[in-house]
């Protein structure tokens, strides 16, 4: 048998999941390097601080703030420090030097994941990232390689674990948006800042990743349509609930016809949408995520399992480093990422789906007929409609007869919706329309 030189393995970054990767590589080298069939060498950790508190032991000899020194030499650099820069550029001098580099970075990815591509394949390497999208869940490789020879049509993921314990605590708990908000800053589930949760955008960049893996397409981040859970009440889940449905972030990725041009485009969309009871995506609760893939030959498949933390994370990261260890072990260059099929990323207005539509409307005869009419002028078909006892209050002090509408619709454009949603406002027997979710996973 032929004896592999050790691997050196260069990490930078000894934060949440850093300090546990570090650990992982020093307690189970002995392990590791009987998988790999070579011995796998921690030869130092980049930080800013090589004083700070870690919350693995990690040698003070291996601690360095010399990032690129460290990098030179070692075939293996792991990323950990998160942000745009100096993130890059210590990637793109790794991938330069013929180093394999792992990665978590979802935002580096849906930034400048072209450009960091495209310099691995220049000199043969590979940039790995499986935990840049669910944290410990096996998700890219799955896309990447077990799928492969299938075709993805679609991937409905729950993706952001703080958006996921949000609307959980509203659903189980009855809690406002603000208090979820506030219990999930408390357990450490939300950033101080938590915009780029509740905005939508780590759930956009995710989506983008995994729409390019999955239909061999480039796409951006900021081609991903995109809204947060901010607008989401706690009325539009306890509507749902009574509707048979759970409102969930959704990351959704699917092939489509283009309507404007008949040909077939990506269209990758990040929402608050309603999801059947019985949907697997249903059960999904607290800061976990899944990614549900519908493919054409295998059905539907589920993966599940914790989105973040440090140890759950750094399980991905070092099945990364596994693979590219044995990578180095037999030789070869790196697998490209597909882009072969370059398909166009279709805008929102492609996408046809059902919605749930609530209204607070005059209580008076011939008010249902009138909505009713209102929808299929615009033609959107009601399926549902719920009425709620009637209350007192139109919203603009007068103490009106007023009632909650909830109507479901059949499937419609979503110019047509927004052309009912705008009509609806105007009319004289809607005093407001209080929520307009869409409805996915039937
Ligand atoms: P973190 O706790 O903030 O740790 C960042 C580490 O990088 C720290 O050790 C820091 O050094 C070091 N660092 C930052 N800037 C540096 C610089 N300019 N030079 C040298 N070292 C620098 O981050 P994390 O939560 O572990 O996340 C790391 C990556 O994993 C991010 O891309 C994140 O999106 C991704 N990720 C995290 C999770 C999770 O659950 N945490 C889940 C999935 C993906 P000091 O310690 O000295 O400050």
């Amino acid at each position: 048998m032929i004896e592999y030189r050790n691997l050196r393995i260069a990490l930078l970054g000894a934060g949440s999941v850093g300090a546990q990767v570090a650990d992982q590589l020093l307690t189970h080298a002995d392990e590791l390097a009987a998988r790999v069939g070579a011995g796998i060498e921690l030869v130092g950790v980049a930080v800013r601080d090589t004083d700070a508190p870690r919350t693995t032991d990690i040698p003070r000899e291996l601690l360095t703030t010399d990032a690129e020194s460290l990098i030179l030499g070692a075939d293996i650099v792991v990323e950990l420090m998160g942000g745009l820069e100096p993130a890059r550029t210590h990637i793109l001098q790794a991938l330069n030097s013929g180093a394999d580099v792992i990665t978590a970075n979802k935002a580096l990815l849906a930034t400048h994941g072209p450009e960091l591509f495209e310099a691995a394949e220049q000199v043969g390497a590979q940039l790995y990232y499986e935990a840049a999208v669910g944290g410990a869940i096996p998700i890219i490789r799955p896309l990447r390689d077990s799928l492969a020879g299938d075709r993805v049509t679609r991937i409905l993921g729950i993706v952001n674990g703080t958006t996921n314990f949000i609307l959980d605590r509203m659903d189980k708990h009855g809690e406002t948006m603000e208090q979820a908000l506030a219990t999930a800053t408390e357990l450490g589930y939300a950033e101080a800042d938590p915009t780029a949760d509740i905005g939508g955008y780590d759930a956009a960049q995710k989506a983008g990743i995994l729409a390019s893996l999955a239909f061999h397409t480039l796409v951006p981040a900021d081609a991903v349509y995109r809204e947060g859970i901010t607008a989401v009440t706690l009325d539009d889940v306890r509507n749902a609930r009574k509707a048979g449905y759970v409102v969930k972030l959704l990351a959704i990725c699917e092939k489509l016809l283009d309507p404007e041009t008949g040909r077939e485009g990506v269209s990758a969309r990040v929402y608050p949408a309603l999801v059947p009871d019985e949907h697997p995506l249903a059960a999904v609760h607290g800061a976990n995520n899944a990614v549900f893939v519908e493919a054409e030959a295998a059905g539907p498949l589920m993966f599940y399992g914790a989105g973040a933390g440090g140890i759950q994370t750094a399980s991905a990261v070092l099945g990364d480093v596994v693979s590219a260890a044995r990578r180095h072990v037999a030789g070869g260059p790196g697998v490209a990422e597909s882009t072969h099929a370059n398909l166009p990323v279709l805008p929102i207005s492609a996408v046809t789906t059902r919605y749930q539509i609530t209204l607070q409307v005059a209580d008076q005869p011939g008010v249902l007929a009138a909505i009713a009419t209102l929808f299929s002028e615009h033609g959107v078909s009601v399926e549902t409609v719920e009425q709620s006892v009637a209350s007192t209050g139109g919203g603009d002090g007068a103490a009106a007869p007023a009632a909650t509408l909830v109507i479901g619709t059949h499937e419609a454009t979503e110019a047509d919706l927004a052309a009912t949603v705008a009509a609806l406002t105007t009319s004289t027997v809607v005093h407001c329309v209080t929520g307009v979710l869409r409805v996915e996973g039937l």
